[in-house]
């Protein structure tokens, strides 16, 4: 706590000797700041659209029908609170659903499990797949085992509860077993994959998420087990018990459609240069995406809104941008999620594009502002920390290159990304179950979210900043 302090009070200081350095018009741009980011704490929009989102139209797995519905709504809400040239952007998609499933532990000790199918799972033949199980605590044991001994068997891969920290670091990791788990194993001969939850709680809830093809080809059926569950077969296994397992799933796939709904509020006089605010439609179908993505367009829909209600347009266009099928998309060039179609589409007017900013990691309260590379100590950051440190964002030092999922692919169109990182110290509890639900957001720290996006994009859009004059000649595009 201590050290905390001592920074604080050093960036307190390093503030009023910079106060006389910014220029008339960017204290005037920054007293507007002020002045929008105050509004914004005290907005309702962001409230009621992630109230309305999760109410009418709960689980939204892309290429849903509920995805699709909530899409023309939400089309309408950005209509009928203002913005302009509002469209929806229809692609194609393999859908996934989940069907019926369920999880047991057969012969001795037998006790139900349970479990969740992981998205784009194949189904289990009629009747289940039975089989022993063989167990890994790390993903390179997998990947190092024998043939003979994963052959026919459910194998089982426990990495331990991940531990939750605020910048949710501890994800990465167990996601590559979510991802890339099933096919190793699939090309073992294994005859099922079953893994302990990617999640940081104990509760009896398995938290799903994508697993990926191997050469565009489905793997294996698998599963992701609750935390409590995985510590029960992982103590069996311990006691030298024998241990087999059915698995049921009657998941399957099926043609459909997903769709980006767009909206911008034009910039009064350079509105060609944009400003991306991005996050996603799509839900995993066991809650109601409330985190996990409502909470994103909830936040960027009023911080927009919040800045045009101020009074004054800025210079360049803010646009609104509700991706589809963030989730479950394999990752082909042709085909894939909301973002990919939104930059392949983009063609010269990338250019345009001065930035992108991703809200997907809930709704508890932003902590740091990263910027692009080369802006680290630049009058822009100087002039945010202004407006961002007295609703206790600080700005980092760290570099934002990847963007998020939903404007990662406008990287390579040398778009710079923003990034406003929240607290995610309980976001990998609720992630992906069915405990995603509206109840778990704090109307404060959304409001606060609200102020700081809502700030920080005001002095993006009413000022001539430009990050890509600030890149280092090293530093090429984020890939
Ligand atoms: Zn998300």
């Amino acid at each position: 706590m201590s050290l905390r302090l001592l920074s604080v009070s050093a960036l307190a200081l390093g503030l009023v000797a910079l106060a006389p350095q910014a220029s008339a018009q960017d204290a005037a741009t920054v007293e507007r700041a002020i002045a929008i980011r105050d509004a914004a704490l005290t907005s309702n929009i962001a409230l009621d659209y992630v109230t309305q989102l999760t109410t009418r139209f709960g689980a939204r797995p892309a290429g849903s029908k509920s995805e699709q519905d909530a899409a023309a709504w939400a089309a309408d809400y950005l209509r009928a609170h203002g913005f302009q040239n509002v469209r929806i952007e229809e692609f194609p998609l393999v859908g996934w659903e989940r069907g019926e499933g369920s999880a047991a532990i057969v012969g001795k000790n037998a006790q139900s499990l349970v479990a969740a199918a992981l998205g784009h799972s194949p189904a289990t033949p009629r009747g289940g797949v039975e089989a022993d199980v063989v167990r890994f605590s790390s993903f390179e044991d997998l990947q190092a085992a024998s043939d003979a001994a994963v052959r026919g068997k459910i194998v089982y891969v426990d990495l331990g509860q991940m531990h939750a920290m605020q910048d949710g670091s501890g994800y990465g990791p167990q996601t590559r077993v979510r991802g890339a788990g099933p096919g190793v194993a699939a090309a073992k001969g294994a005859a099922a994959f079953v893994m302990r939850s990617v999640g940081s709680d104990e509760d009896r809830m398995p938290h799903t998420g994508t697993t990926r093809y191997v050469d565009g080809k489905p793997t294996i059926p698998s599963f992701a087990l609750s935390a409590p569950d995985a510590d029960q077969v992982s103590r069996l296994i311990a006691l030298g018990e024998p241990m087999r397992m059915r698995l049921i799933s009657t998941a399957h796939t099926y043609v459909t459609h997903s769709q980006n709904v767009i909206g911008d509020l034009p910039g009064a006089t350079r509105p060609d240069e944009v400003i991306v605010l991005g996050s996603h439609m799509d839900s995993w179908d066991l809650g109601t995406g409330a985190i996990d993505d409502g909470a994103g367009g909830a936040i960027t829909v009023a911080a927009a809104k919040a800045i045009a209600d101020s009074g004054r347009r800025p210079a360049r266009t803010i646009r609104v941008i509700f991706y589809g099928s963030e989730e479950v998309a394999q990752p082909t060039p042709e085909t894939g999620n909301g973002g990919g179609v939104y930059a392949r589409a983009l063609g010269a007017a990338a250019e345009k594009h001065i930035i992108a900013g991703e809200s997907d990691f809930g709704a508890d309260r932003v902590y740091a502002l990263r910027l692009p590379a080369g802006a680290q100590g630049s009058d822009f950051q100087k002039a945010a920390t202004r407006v961002l440190y007295p609703i206790g964002v600080l700005a980092s030092d760290r570099v934002e290159t990847d963007g998020g999922v939903d404007i990662g692919p406008l990287g390579p169109l040398g778009v710079p990304f923003f990034g406003l990182a929240q607290d995610g110290t309980r976001y990998f509890d609720l992630h992906h179950t069915a405990n995603d639900t509206l109840d778990k957001i704090d109307p404060a720290q959304l409001s606060q979210n609200v102020a700081a996006w809502a700030g920080l994009v005001w002095l993006i859009a009413d000022s001539g900043v430009d990050f890509r004059a600030m890149r280092p000649a090293t530093a090429a595009p984020a890939h």
